[in-house]
């Protein structure tokens, strides 16, 4: 990722989906892995609504750490690589709210994310 692109992310997320950080160590986290064999430019899975920036802690300990994976699998900071990036929503826990990214670096607040959910699914 060249130095323009990451500053367009910069400017979107401004510090660690998880802690906060604005430090140097944000790194562009991709939410569906790219696999072994990588993604072409073009790729969804190189767009905006597939990267978010963490700090390097936060990506150790989502290789590293099964509990922390967990939890970025339901904060939606790790998806399906079949998923579309654009229709997961992805959880900004140091700002405490819920979040859909768009291709065009858009990032849109969900306020009432969840809102609803036990009294429509009654098993639950
Ligand atoms: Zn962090």
């Amino acid at each position: 990722m060249n130095r323009a692109t990451f500053a367009k992310y910069l400017e979107r997320d401004r510090v660690c989906w998880h802690c906060g950080s604005d430090g140097d160590d944000l790194i562009p986290h991709h939410r569906a892995n790219r696999g072994h064999g990588g993604a072409g430019k073009q790729s969804i899975l190189n767009q905006p609504s597939n990267i978010i920036l963490m700090c390097s802690q936060a990506n150790f300990l989502m290789e590293h750490d099964a509990e922390f994976a967990a939890r970025a699998r339901l904060f939606g900071w790790k998806i399906s690589r079949y998923a579309d990036p654009t229709l997961e929503v992805c959880y900004d826990l140091w700002r405490g709210v819920y979040c859909y990214l768009g291709n065009d670096f858009a990032r849109v607040e969900v306020h009432n994310y969840g809102k609803g959910l036990n009294e429509n699914r009654k098993s639950f």
